[in-house]
């Protein structure tokens, strides 16, 4: 039978003293925030009976992660990151500010600065094999009325799942780059079909999922930010259709509106257009974006 502490004098007054309450120096939020951070951990050790070797375990597991640099990836995990998006979308939706394409999770591989062309760009290094891919779409207001001058930032993985960056045979920028729409609010990237990817084998994120009876696989997918002054930063990515996780993606990052199809183009005509050397993959994705709160 567990013991009931928490409403005790003793309880309650341990923890304001480990929050800092009773003293004027500090930071009021960070205050409030370990002071109910602690509180509903308390809580959870009370209700759950938690035994002092869980809860050191679960001490040691936090060093192990953040030793491993797995927070950011645990918490797209455990459903974090979409919660986040679930209370903008209901924010945006309490001040009428919702509509265009819809935001899903940044996750952790952005890296800022690619390179930035207008129109169109190669995003692959003559090194990197994969299935050619033209992925492009048109970027357009709410009236459908395209949007010359967006910054369409494109990031995705290579066909093993791999980043450049986080990645070390890939090269700087690889399959990373900023394109400006042209005058009719077209983007056009010639790139590789990316691959899905997993989380490490054997890091503390796969550990706990494992332990969770889930697995840790994300589908083939491409990451999106778009911006251009006067409208709202859209944060983004595609599904590819057809994998095996797109509708089971360990990030839930999944939107059926953002679920796109890879079709396969075997035309030589169209081969030799659009630059590619052998069969490719059409992908067309247009954005809508919506103008910023301020100028509604
Ligand atoms: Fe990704």
């Amino acid at each position: 039978m567990t013991v009931k502490t928490m409403q005790t004098e003793a309880v309650q007054n341990l923890l304001l003293k480990a929050a800092g309450l009773d003293k004027a120096d500090g930071n009021p939020r960070l205050k409030q925030i370990m002071h109910r951070f602690l509180s509903d951990i308390y809580q959870m050790i009370e209700d759950l009976d938690i035994t002092p070797e869980e809860f050191w375990k679960g001490a040691c597991y936090i060093n192990e992660l953040g030793s491993n640099n797995e927070s950011v990836l645990i918490a797209p995990g455990l459903g974090f990151d979409h919660y986040l998006d679930i209370r903008a979308d209901a924010k945006d939706k309490l001040e009428g500010l919702d509509g265009g394409t819809p935001r899903t999770i940044e996750g952790p591989l952005y890296v800022e600065g690619a390179p930035l062309s207008v129109g169109e760009a190669k995003m692959v290094d003559g090194k990197t094999p994969g299935q050619g891919m033209l992925l492009h779409g048109k970027v357009v207001d709410e009236e459908g009325n395209p949007i010359a001058g967006a910054v369409v930032d494109i990031w995705h993985a290579d066909s093993k799942g791999g980043y450049s960056y986080f990645d070390p045979s890939q090269s700087a920028f690889n399959l990373r780059r900023r394109i400006e729409t042209d005058e009719n609010g077209n983007y056009t990237a010639r790139s590789i079909v990316p691959s899905g990817y997993g989380c490490p084998p054997g890091g503390s994120t796969i550990k706990v999922l494992e332990g969770l009876g889930r697995h840790g696989n994300r589908p083939a997918h491409i990451h999106y930010f778009v911006s251009k002054a006067s409208y709202k930063h859209l944060t983004t990515q595609i599904n590819l259709s057809g994998d095996k996780y797109t509708y089971d993606d360990f990030a839930f990052a999944t939107k059926d509106e953002l679920v796109i199809d890879a079709r396969p183009i075997a035309d030589k005509t169209l081969i030799k257009e659009n630059g590619f050397e052998d069969n490719y993959f059409d992908v067309e994705f247009n954005i809508c974006v919506t103008i910023q709160p301020h100028l509604k």
